[in-house]
């Protein structure tokens, strides 16, 4: 597997970091709110997992399965929900936590779908962001890194459902995608 990667973008001690410091944030903001976070299944698993073990407080977790990829590189502008949620969100401050913003078509879709369920607050939060490729408008308030238009693997983002296990962010040879 590693022979597949061309460069690691950011190594686990930097991963370890910076999810520090947004749980951080969000234990500053929530420390007196009932909080739930919602996972978006799969990419962001492992996100999820290392987020909510830094916040010291009792929070509620679910996770949402939405797919606006295939087994491409390219997004093909359709959401669809996989899994929902288990649980009605009326009430509860609610954090949507995603792997990576791309377009923002999927968040887009996510959080009009939530605010219809009538949370008490809706914020996001996500580990990578790429403003460039944007096409839905989007209130972002939890962002880890920016990053530049590449196709990225690793700490659960995949590729054609591999390379979720690999424990740094990097990108892939194009030998990988031929
Ligand atoms: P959006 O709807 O914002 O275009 O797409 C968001 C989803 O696209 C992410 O949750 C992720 O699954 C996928 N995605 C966006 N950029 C990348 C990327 O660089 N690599 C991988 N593997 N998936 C990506």
């Amino acid at each position: 597997m590693k022979n597949d990667v061309k460069e690691i973008l950011y190594s686990e001690a930097q991963l370890n970091e910076k999810v520090e410091e947004l749980a951080a944030r969000i234990s500053a903001d929530y420390k007196d709110k009932d909080l739930l976070l919602i996972g978006v299944l799969k990419g962001a698993n492992v996100f999820m997992c290392d987020l909510m073990r830094k916040i010291p407080f009792p929070i509620q977790i679910d996770f949402i399965a939405a797919s606006s990829y295939g087994h491409s590189t390219e997004s093909s502008g359709v959401v669809k929900i996989l899994k929902d949620l288990d649980y009605s969100i009326e009430g509860k401050d609610v954090i949507i936590v995603e792997d990576i913003i791309d377009t923002g078509l999927t968040l887009h879709y996510l959080t009009e779908n939530f605010n219809s369920r009538k949370p008490n607050s809706l914020e996001i939060c996500t580990l990578l962001d790429k403003p460039e490729r944007r096409i839905a408008k989007l209130d972002v308030k939890y962002i880890g890194y920016q990053i530049p238009d590449e196709f990225i693997v690793g700490y659960g983002i995949d590729f054609a459902e591999r390379y979720r296990n690999l424990p740094y962010i990097a990108t892939l040879k194009e030998s990988v995608y031929s």
